[in-house]
């Protein structure tokens, strides 16, 4: 089973990075913001113990006693001298106290974490990547010549930024404590992918791909391996004549070329194949989803209801990027990702449940406060420009599930990733038609649904369309005005529902 996935053209925010350590170990991976103190680099000391165990500060004028676990540290303002467990010795720098809060120097954790945990620590400084334990993931990376496919094996599943430029594919990980290859850059006997190179830098973790053509990233075996190919260069639009062929976005890089209207130029950036619905099956892998009954999971439904969705929408004209064709692990962050960087004109998300009957319709309720000003959007509130355009879409749907008999019921939710994505977008909750729980899995209901939710988007082609217009005019603006989705932290990931 192999899911394809489109890299997408993000861009990576242009504001100046924060200086940041990651922390990799067998309970928790995290990142955390590192500060300047006496011209060396600080770090908070309870910051870096909490993610790993229960730990706590009490500061008493100058000192500040921290306890983790059931070991006991002394530190004070301004001295080197430091005791853990009744045992002194030296930190490179001296200990801080700054608003009621310690800091150590980043040089002093490999020395401090081992007497803290116990466990062996191994800390990259310069590109302060600190691991604890054995946590390391270790890649492979082979080209096959004929095909030609750059295909990477992971010893544990990973799901990087990627992010494409010309000449490049560069492929993030900040939250993977991978380790580099025996050389750090590897070259491979291929014209199309001659190199690739490794580097570390502010805690994060960077696989570049060199390539002459656009190259596109597809995810599979649940996220350890990636397999990189020449990227498609169709550019296909909602064509007025029925069922064109669905593209195939495999190793095999010749696409079906559009009939129909005049192609749109290709101005979307290094991947060009437009699509006009992007849809998501919600969960997969080892996220079930809702458990609907012994035998059904949603995750199932979602997949089975996606595929055929996508092939409603593909015999209607409009082209279909199903996000995930297999049963594999997709992050929310990495859905929207991967949705944005497809510039659609509707993004559709699926769910199914058991509760009620019918389907529920959902658009997003955006976080209070969220601003856009500039070039940037931002993630949490990316949805903002597009959610008129959602709420349209999602009468026109509702409208439609209702001369079919379907109950429907529409609703605004904080539902993740609908706030991230930067067009217009709906989620749909599929529950039985009259709470007869097996139903979900009928091809006769799932077919209602599917052709409901199409003649929805026909109603409403032309204002999606506008829309598309808009973002697509809107990318080839010159560099700095572009607008893109800046990635989130970790920490900023919500769950799902
Ligand atoms: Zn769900």
């Amino acid at each position: 089973m192999a899911a394809i996935l489109l890299a997408g053209v993000f861009l990576v925010s242009g504001a100046p990075e924060t200086k940041r350590l990651s922390v990799y170990s067998p309970s928790a991976n995290f990142s955390l913001p590192v500060t300047e103190r006496n011209g060396g680099d600080y770090v908070g000391l309870v910051e870096i113990l909490e993610p790993l165990g229960a730990a706590t500060a009490r500061v008493d004028g100058r000192t500040s006693r921290v306890r983790y676990n059931n070991l006991d540290g002394e530190f004070t303002d301004g001295k080197t001298r430091a005791r853990v467990q009744g045992q002194n010795f030296d930190l490179p720098g001296s200990f801080v106290v700054d608003n009621g809060h310690g800091l150590v120097p980043l040089g002093s954790l490999p020395t401090l974490l081992q007497r803290f945990l116990g466990a062996p620590v191994n800390f990259r400084e310069t590109s302060r990547r600190l691991f604890i334990g054995d946590v390391a993931v270790h890649f492979t990376a082979q080209v096959n010549k004929t095909s030609p496919t750059l295909v990477m094996n992971f010893s544990s599943p990973v799901n990087p930024m990627i992010a494409t430029e010309p000449g490049k594919l560069r492929m993030v990980f900040t939250h993977e404590p991978l380790v580099p290859p025996g050389s750090q850059s590897l070259t491979f006997d291929s014209t199309v992918i001659p190199s690739a190179t490794f580097q570390e830098n502010n805690g994060a973790a960077e696989i570049a791909v060199a390539g002459p053509v656009p190259l596109f990233a597809s995810f599979s075996n649940d996220g350890r391996t990636i397999t990189i190919t020449p990227a498609p260069q169709a550019v296909a639009r909602p064509a007025p004549s029925p069922a064109q062929a669905p593209p195939t976005l495999s190793a095999n890089p010749t696409p079906p070329a559009a009939p129909g209207p005049p192609a749109a130029p290709n101005t979307s950036g290094p991947l060009s194949t437009q699509y006009f619905a992007v849809v998501d099956a919600s969960h997969g892998g080892d996220e079930r989803g809702a458990a609907l009954s012994d035998q059904l999971a949603e995750k199932d439904v979602t997949l089975a209801f996606g595929r055929r969705l996508r092939q409603e929408l593909q015999a209607r004209g409009f082209n279909t990027l199903l996000l995930r064709d297999g049963d594999i692990t997709l992050g929310l962050d990495q859905r929207a990702s991967l949705t944005n960087g497809a510039h659609p004109a509707i993004y559709i998300c699926l769910h199914a449940g058991s509760q009620g009957s019918g389907v529920r319709l959902f658009t997003a309720l955006l976080p209070a406060g969220g601003e856009n000003r500039g070039p940037f959007l931002d993630w949490d509130t990316a949805q903002s420009r597009f959610r008129a355009l959602s709420q349209n879409t999602e009468s026109s749907l509702a409208s439609e599930f209702g001369k079919r008999q379907v109950p429907v019921r529409s609703l605004a939710a904080p539902l993740r990733p609908l706030n991230n994505v930067a067009a217009a977008a709906v989620a749909i909750e599929i529950a039985p038609p009259a709470g007869k729980i097996a139903d979900l899995d009928s091809p006769a209901y799932q077919q209602v649904v599917a052709e409901s939710v199409v003649a929805g988007i026909e109603m409403v082609k032309d204002r999606l369309g506008a829309g598309l217009e808009v973002s697509l005019s809107d990318v080839t603006k010159p560099d700095v005005t572009k607008p893109d989705v800046t990635r989130p932290d970790a920490t900023k990931a919500g769950a799902t529902r």
